[in-house]
This record gives structure tokens, C-alpha cells and sequence, in this order.
């Protein structure tokens, strides 16, 4: 199957029941990339700073390049230009530099709180009380160049199917619940963001509304496929 063809399948099965579709590119060459534009995508998620940013000088201007990986707070600067939504915010210092990046550009950026859910060591992601905290920040409300769109993550790596549908149950109910307690009167908290290739049927069966496939469109990652120009990021 080509990329195309992958494309315009996923498209036609995900439009109808209104799940948005990320194509992850990372480690894939612009050559992929321009192959799924072409094909009428325009939503792609990154996760390393550095390759997001010589992509994005590289291809059309009108793709929404969504950070998809962990942000260290001194890169924010660097991707605040035209990054459409920052997915894995994971702790109030980064929302606050995001904002403050956002401000010296003059936009608001779109970003996702990442809670982890999954039942493995996984250095990222906030849990229940730390979301809680994080919104009950004294300084929440102040940060005017920000938008809270939802809440994204990552289930655990297994083959059972049973727990992976529990972890995206929980995650389903955290968001239901924070919404009514602390977005109610705002429409734009509305992205669950879900499901990867592995297990993105089990996520929209859950009521996820985003999902992040990588493979299932590019085919299987070769790491160091992408030559960074620098070669560090
Ligand atoms: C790589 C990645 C994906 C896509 O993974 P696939 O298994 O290739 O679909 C989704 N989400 C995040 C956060 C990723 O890092």
C-alpha cells in the first residue's frame, strides 16, 4: 500500500465519525511527508524539536505541524513561530514558557495536557492530582496565549487488549470530568488525543477524537532514517 492510498483510506473511515487524523512523520524524509500533503493531509506530528523545524522550513506553508513528543522548556522558542499544538504539556513551567513564547509572537498556541496513563515507567505524562494541581494554579487563568484544547495519552505497550481499553477508559473519564469541572463554559477544550497504530481502534472505541499513526501510514520506522542537517537535536 502506498502512502497515498493509506491516506485517503484512513481519511474515509475517520471523516464520517469525526476523529482527526495526526500522521506521525517522524524519522520519515519530506519526500513521505509531501507524498501524504499530496494525498490531502495536513495534520502532521513530529516529536523531535530540531527535525520539526527543518521540515517545516522545507515543506507547504499550510501544514499543521502538531509536537506530538516531550518539550524541554529552553526549545519552546524555537517552535513557537508556527507550531499549531503542543501535545505532551506536562507540567506548569512549560505552559507558562509556552504562553510566553506565544505572546512574543503575537498568537495563541493550541496545546494538550499528557496524563500518564499507562502502566509502565515512563518519565512523562502528569497524573490525576498533578492535573488537578496544574489547573488550580493561581496563575492559570493569566495565561491569555494558550488554549487548553484536551488532554492526550499514551497507552501501555502490550498485547492486552483488556488493559489497554481500561487505560483509555480512565483517560476518557479524567477528560469528561475536567471538563465540566474546569472548561464548562469553554467549547474549545475538545480534543482527546488517543490511539496510535498499535491500538487506535480500541481508542475511538473509547471515545478518542485523535488519533497519532505513525506506521500504519509510513510503514515500519528504520531509527536514523532522517538526517538531521545539524545532526543533533
Ligand atoms: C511515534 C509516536 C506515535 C506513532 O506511533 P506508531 O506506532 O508508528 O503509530 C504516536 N504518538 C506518539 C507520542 C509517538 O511518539
Amino acid at each position: 500500500m502506498s502512502i497515498a492510498t493509506n491516506i485517503e483510506a484512513l481519511q474515509t473511515d475517520f471523516k464520517p465519525i469525526n476523529v482527526k487524523l495526526v500522521a506521525v512523520s517522524k524519522t520519515k524524509p519530506v519526500e513521505d511527508i509531501q507524498q501524504a500533503y499530496d494525498a490531502g493531509q495536513r495534520l502532521f506530528g513530529e516529536n523531535m524539536v530540531q527535525e520539526l523545524i527543518e521540515k517545516q522550513q522545507t515543506l507547504p506553508k499550510d501544514i499543521e505541524w502538531h509536537l506530538i513528543g516531550h518539550l524541554q522548556t529552553n526549545k519552546v522558542k524555537y517552535i513557537a513561530p508556527f507550531v499549531a499544538m503542543i501535545q505532551a504539556v506536562d507540567s506548569f513551567k512549560l505552559l507558562k514558557e509556552i504562553n510566553k513564547h506565544a505572546l512574543k509572537n503575537n498568537r495563541t498556541i493550541d496545546c494538550l495536557l499528557q496524563i500518564h496513563i499507562a502502566d509502565e515507567d515512563t518519565k512523562f505524562g502528569l497524573d490525576h492530582a498533578e492535573l488537578i494541581d496544574l489547573l488550580r494554579e493561581d496563575e492559570f487563568s493569566a495565561l491569555k496565549n494558550v488554549r487548553i484544547r484536551g488532554l492526550m495519552g499514551i497507552a501501555t505497550n502490550t498485547e492486552n487488549e483488556k488493559n489497554i481499553k481500561e487505560e483509555f477508559y480512565e483517560l476518557k473519564m479524567l477528560f469528561d470530568g475536567v471538563k465540566v469541572s474546569f472548561f464548562r463554559s469553554e467549547d474549545s477544550f475538545d480534543t482527546l488525543s488517543m490511539g496510535m497504530s498499535s491500538d487506535y481502534q480500541l481508542a475511538i472505541g473509547q471515545g478518542s477524537n485523535m488519533v497519532r499513526l505513525g506506521s500504519t501510514i509510513f510503514g515500519k520506522r528504520v531509527t536514523k532514517q532522517y538526517k538531521s542537517k545539524d545532526g543533533n537535536d
